[in-house]
């Protein structure tokens, strides 16, 4: 196996993710590696299709990102993570994630086999795209349906 230097986990802030979490944690350890929280705020304009224009809540995005931030400094803080940063993105996760890995050079992605999009899939839909579009190395932990 590879020795992994710099570890990307993507948190969804579900209550599965621990688990995802723990295994993450295991793998820093193990390799001494750097380890990036990434969490992806979806971009809320894009959930809508019709055809009546949107109100511009520009800054609703920019809202959820800060209380992402400060979310994850949390998780950091509680979690007491040595040689761990954070970084947040708005866009769609799958696409994000695997940006954020390639402009960070991480060499593995962690994520949950399953979140909020996926319980009654095999993979969740975020899972599924980063293991088509990710260069490195990607963990899909086990999270039970
Ligand atoms: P899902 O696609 O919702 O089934 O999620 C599968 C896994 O993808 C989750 O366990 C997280 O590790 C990751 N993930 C999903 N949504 C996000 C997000 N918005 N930001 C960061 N990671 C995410």
């Amino acid at each position: 196996m590879s020795n992994y230097q710099h570890i990307l986990v993507a948190v969804d802030f579900s209550k599965e993710f621990n688990s995802v979490l723990a295994k993450a944690l295991e793998l820093q350890k193990l390799y001494a590696a750097r380890l990036t929280l990434i969490h992806v705020v979806e971009y809320t304009g894009a959930m809508y299709t019709g055809e009546i224009p949107l109100p511009e809540d520009l800054d609703l995005d920019q809202r959820l990102a800060k209380q992402a931030e400060t979310k994850l400094q949390e998780m950091i803080d509680e979690q007491k993570l040595s040689n761990a940063g954070y970084q947040v993105e708005i866009g769609t996760p799958k696409r994000e994630i695997v940006r954020v890995a390639e402009e960070q050079k991480a060499d593995l992605i962690v994520l949950g086999s399953h979140g909020r999009h996926g319980l009654q899939l095999l993979l969740g839909s975020t899972a599924n795209g980063v293991l088509h579009l990710a260069g490195c190395d990607v963990l899909a932990v086990r999270v039970e349906s």
